[in-house]
C-alpha cells in the first residue's frame, strides 16, 4: 500500500487541484489530501469548510482521505505513513518556491520523496486566488470548480 500525501491551502478547491488528484491515484494506492492551517493566511474557507469541500468535490473518495493539518509536513507525512508529497507545477513561476520546499524537505525527511505533476495545460493559469478575485468581482467561474465550491462561493460572497 504506497501512500502519498497532497498538501496545500485548498481555499478553495479547483478543478487544477481535482485533476493532480486523479492523475495521483493512477500512481499512488492511497492519497491523504492534507489541508493547511496557515494561521499567518487567513484564508476565505476556514480550514474545515475547505476539507468538506474538497470530500464533496471527489467522485471515487475509496483510495482517499481529507484531512486538516498543522506544524510541520514532514512529521505529518511520516505519521500518515506517506513516501511522497505531491505537488502541482503550473509554470516556471511556481519552481522556484516548490523545488526550495522539496529541498528543505529532503533535507528534514531524507526517505521521502517530492513527485511534481505538470499542470494540464487548460489549468495552467488556474488558481485558488484567481477563483477568488473574479468570483468577488461577479465573473463566471463555474467552468473552473466543482459545483460544491460554486455553491459555497455564492453563499461566502453574496449575490
Ligand atoms: P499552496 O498555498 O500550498 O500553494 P494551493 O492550494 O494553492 O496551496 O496548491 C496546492 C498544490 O496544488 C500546489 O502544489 C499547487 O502548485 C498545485 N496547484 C494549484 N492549482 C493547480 C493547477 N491549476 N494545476 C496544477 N496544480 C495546481
Amino acid at each position: 500500500m504506497i501512500t502519498a500525501i497532497y498538501p496545500g491551502s485548498f481555499d478553495p478547491v479547483t478543478n487544477g487541484h481535482l485533476d493532480v488528484v486523479g492523475r495521483a491515484l493512477k500512481l499512488f494506492d492511497r492519497l491523504i489530501i492534507a489541508v493547511a492551517h496557515n494561521s499567518e493566511k487567513q484564508g476565505l474557507f476556514a480550514p474545515q469548510e475547505r476539507v468538506e469541500l474538497i470530500r464533496r468535490s471527489i467522485e471515487d473518495s475509496s483510495k482517499i482521505e481529507v484531512v486538516a493539518f498543522d506544524g510541520l509536513l514532514v512529521d505529518f507525512a511520516a505519521n500518515c505513513g506517506a513516501v511522497a508529497i505531491v505537488r502541482g507545477l503550473r509554470a516556471v513561476t511556481d519552481f522556484e518556491y516548490e523545488f526550495q520546499m522539496a529541498l528543505m524537505n529532503k533535507t528534514l525527511s531524507p526517505g521521502l520523496e517530492t513527485v511534481f505533476l505538470a499542470s494540464r495545460e487548460a489549468y495552467t493559469y488556474l488558481s485558488s486566488r484567481v477563483i477568488k478575485e473574479v468570483a468577488r468581482l461577479g465573473g463566471d467561474v463555474s467552468k473552473m470548480i466543482p459545483p460544491a465550491v460554486v455553491q459555497a462561493l455564492r453563499e461566502k460572497l453574496g449575490g
